[in-house]
């Protein structure tokens, strides 16, 4: 096991937080389709936003394991939307700045991100450029020695709240694909940076989506993140993290409506004993319980490749698919199992069931997982 005594105590922190000040706001959060900004302060000020970042910047100086153990306590909060807005600022906003960022980028944006004053939000995906990022059109050009950005982002967690984006750009020409792509770290209150609107979605209510443009956005030289041109290359290596704690995230939620279920099919009787006493619906429970725990350990093992800084590209594109296949059928066997009351809008299953499906569309598809799969593994 990856997990010292210092990560149990961790887990016993962020469990306690997330069952006396997230789990009680669910229903609320998910009707009102919105978690108020305060969670981000609370959590900075409980060192949640920062456990694996340098005690300089004001993080904890913990490993990747860490970030796991959160990743896994926030899907006990009952409402997905929380924990993602969480791991966009801690976990895919910020550790590009972190890596590439000069100090004074540090000092403005990763250190109010780790203290939860300042909400981070990542812009990549566009209306006409999702799975295929090389293609994205939001240009910055340079106009009298600055940086002049026009385009629009699509789908963008934290996108309605955020108080900085880190911005996708094109600042070469379009053919030249992924070599022209910069990262630009690109305040709200910029002029011309506008929030277009704020999407409804099937799942993960509590989150804020949204479509934002940006109109004649002027940015300087320090606002450019890492190398001009180098901005593709940063962005893949951001997607590793991303898909992997994504994926720690889902399987742990997997695991929590899983636990759900199990005591509901100790509980819930038909023709005269708990329908867990169906060897059919046992086998379910054994199947679900196997694939989980397969991969779990799957994610453990990757992440202890990633935790030694190496860099197993096909091996996280695999846990991706593994995960968002295996959490598929968990939310639907889970449901089915719940019979009606697994219908129902107040039972916690139907909210999984619509929240679980993300995993296999967000931070790249199951199919673009096994292109890059052929790609790097089979020579294909
Ligand atoms: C709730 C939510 C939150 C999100 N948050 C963010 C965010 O914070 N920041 C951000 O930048 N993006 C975000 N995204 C966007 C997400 O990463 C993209 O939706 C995803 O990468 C897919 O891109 P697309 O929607 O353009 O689909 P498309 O690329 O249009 O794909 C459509 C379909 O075609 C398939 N397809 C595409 N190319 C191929 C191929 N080569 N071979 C086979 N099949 C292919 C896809 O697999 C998919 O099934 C979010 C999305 C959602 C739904």
């Amino acid at each position: 096991m990856p997990f010292t005594a210092e990560h149990d105590a961790l887990r016993e922190t962020v469990r306690d937080f997330v069952s006396k000040e997230l789990r009680p706001h669910a229903e609320e959060w998910e009707a009102a389709e919105h978690f108020p900004n305060s969670v981000f302060e609370r959590m900075g000020e409980l060192g949640l936003l920062g456990l694996r970042y340098p005690e300089k910047y004001g993080g904890q100086g913990g490993d990747y394991f860490t970030a796991i153990v959160l990743a896994e306590e926030m899907a006990r909060c009952r409402s997905g939307g929380v924990g993602m807005a969480i791991t966009v600022q801690a976990e895919m906003a910020t550790p590009p700045i972190f890596k590439w960022g000069t100090e004074a980028q540090k000092q403005k944006y990763l250190v109010p991100a780790i203290n939860g004053t300042k909400i981070a939000a990542l812009g990549i995906t566009e209306p006409d450029a999702g799975s295929d990022v090389a293609n994205i059109r939001t240009r910055a050009e340079r106009v009298n020695g600055h940086w002049r950005i026009n385009g629009s982002k699509l789908y963008i967690t934290n996108g309605v709240r955020c108080d900085y984006i880190l911005l996708v750009c094109r600042t070469g020409k379009q053919e030249d694909g992924a070599h022209g792509i910069t990262l630009f770290l690109v305040d709200k209150e910029l002029p011309g940076f506008t929030v277009s609107r704020k999407l409804k979605k099937l799942g993960m209510f509590s989150s804020d989506t949204a479509e934002l443009s940006f109109n004649d956005v002027e940015v300087g030289d320090d606002a450019v993140l890492g190398e001009v041109g180098q901005g593709f290359y940063n962005l893949m290596w951001e997607l590793q993290g991303e898909r992997l704690i994504g994926s720690a995230g889902a399987i742990a939620g997997a695991e929590v409506a899983f636990e759900e279920t199990l005591q509901w099919c100790k509980q819930r009787e038909a023709f005269g004993r708990p329908i867990g006493a169906f060897q059919v619906n046992r086998h379910k429970l054994v199947d679900m319980y196997t694939d989980i725990t397969v991969a779990k350990n799957f994610v453990y093992n990757v992440a202890e490749k990633w935790n030694r800084e190496e860099y197993p590209v096909s091996e996280i594109s695999m846990t991706k698919l593994v995960v968002g296949r295996v959490t598929s059928t968990v939310a639907d066997t889970c449901l089915q199992l719940f019979g009606g009351f697994g219908y129902m809008a107040e039972a916690g299953i139907s909210r999984y069931f619509r929240d679980s499906r993300l995993i296999r569309i967000g931070a790249g598809t199951d199919e673009v997982m096994k292109e890059i799969i052929a790609k790097t593994s089979l020579g294909l």
